[in-house]
């Protein structure tokens, strides 16, 4: 990329340095490049003995273990607890024909998968590390593709990947957004939310298991929709379908897809709650959208169950935001999962269905479980996971990482 070029970058975006791909190398200490050779993507701060040559935040450097074995090509930021993200196994340059091969291959995937299918129109295109692009997410509503970058290193090179998505989509629209994430703040850059290309508009239709949606990139939370709960939606709407009549409760309801898909299976009464008055417009909106019945209440979560009847519902989901932040949270983010879980329980009529997810990565899989049965003994209740969710596979992940892994999904049967 010119010097020019990079200048107008920085002026339009608030970015300040330049796309190089430098001749930066950074070494691994002896012993730390077990991971990387096995496809973890990540290099943290105390993985790096040095950098030889010059290596600017944003650069892309080449990364080689204690002997020199050449790894692979990253991004590189020294301000980062993960000095270097990697992009690539190959010696080969990170320029528009990458970002472009990437996306394409993104998308043949996504093919792979079925989607976007008649049924479903919005999906994640490019889920970072799983897509071999850490620091990118794109996800597509229909005729829009929503981009969020949390890396320098790929801010700095923003024009090349509009191009990539525009070649490889032809949207109507692309927007970029912040996510609500504090990553630009670290990273060093400026992060908001706009529309970059086409058409501007504050709301996207779009479908997700045949039932209408409205996605709200610019002014909604992350990318405009949580595209990570569809399959654990999807299964929502056939659990309600098997009983009859269900009373339904859908918490932090967001976009109200839970109750929606309770809601066209027949349930008998969908309420759905979220503290966002947005969401509740969302939710009023969808549910006129599609013809079905579901009452949205603007309301704390932990108050609506507190105050609710006691064993009144059938089928219950609880899909909160992150407790846990970070590892200083995990106390905290337990006792809030534990007491939230509980209060889930209270309202649930005997032979009911509890949903109950976490996104926070630092409470695992086998930590959730925990705290569900802590939850059960707190309420009183006898409880059996009888099935597990998570992302579907427009969210793929490689095996070696597993700090990809945050979204939990227990689906229990309540006595
Ligand atoms: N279940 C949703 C996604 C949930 S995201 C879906 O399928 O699309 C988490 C939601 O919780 C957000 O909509 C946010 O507005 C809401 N929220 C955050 N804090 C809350 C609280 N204390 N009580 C109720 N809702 C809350």
């Amino acid at each position: 990329m010119s010097r020019k070029r990079a200048t107008n970058l920085a002026s339009s975006t608030g970015v300040s340095g330049q796309a190089r791909d430098s001749s930066g190398r950074v070494v691994l200490c002896r012993g730390k490049a077990r991971p990387l050779w096995f496809g973890h993507p990540w290099v943290y701060a105390n993985a790096v003995e040095r950098v030889d040559g010059e290596a600017a935040p944003g650069d892309i450097v080449s990364l080689v273990d204690h002997d020199g074995r050449f790894i692979g090509r990253g991004i590189f930021n020294p301000r980062s607890q993960i000095p270097v993200r990697l992009l690539t196994h190959k010696d080969e340059s990170i320029d528009a024909a990458f970002f472009v091969a990437r996306l394409r291959e993104a998308q043949a995937l996504r093919t792979r998968l079925g989607l976007p299918s008649s049924r479903t129109t919005a999906y994640r295109l490019v889920n970072s590390e799983g897509d071999g692009l850490p620091g990118l997410v794109v996800d597509v509503f229909a005729d829009a593709a929503v981009v969020q970058i949390t890396t320098l290193g790929l801010a700095l090179r923003r024009d090349a990947i509009f191009d990539a998505v525009e070649a490889t989509l032809s949207p109507r629209t692309i927007y970029e957004v912040a996510g609500g994430s504090s990553y630009a703040e670290l990273e060093g850059f400026v992060a908001q939310n706009r529309v970059v290309r086409g058409d501007p508009g504050n709301l996207v239709p779009c479908l997700e298991d045949g039932l209408r949606f409205e996605a709200e990139p610019l002014a909604g939370q992350k990318t405009g929709m949580f595209l990570d709960q569809r399959q654990s939606r999807i299964r929502v709407g056939q659990l309600a379908g098997a009983g009859k009549g269900l009373r339904m409760l859908d918490c932090y309801a967001y976009a109200g897809g839970f109750g929606l898909q309770a809601a066209r299976a027949g349930a008998s009464e969908v309420t759905a709650v979220d503290s966002s008055p947005r969401a509740v417009a969302r939710i009023e909106a969808h549910a006129a959208a599609n013809g079905v019945p579901v009452r949205a209440v603007e309301a704390d979560a932990f108050r609506f169950l507190e105050t609710a009847t006691p064993v009144s519902y059938d089928l219950v989901v609880i899909d909160p935001p992150k407790f846990a932040r970070a590892r200083k949270d995990i106390e905290a983010a337990t006792k809030g999962y534990e007491r939230l879980n509980a209060l889930a329980l209270t309202v649930c009529a005997p032979g009911a269905l509890l949903v109950t997810c976490s996104c926070s990565q630092n409470v695992g899989a086998q930590d959730f479980e925990r705290i569900l049965a802590a939850a059960a003994k707190q309420a009183q209740r006898e409880v059996r996971i009888v099935e597990q969710g998570g992302p579907g596979g427009d969210h793929p992940l490689p095996p070696a990482f597993t700090e990809g892994q945050y979204l939990k999904v227990l689906f229990v049967y309540v006595s």
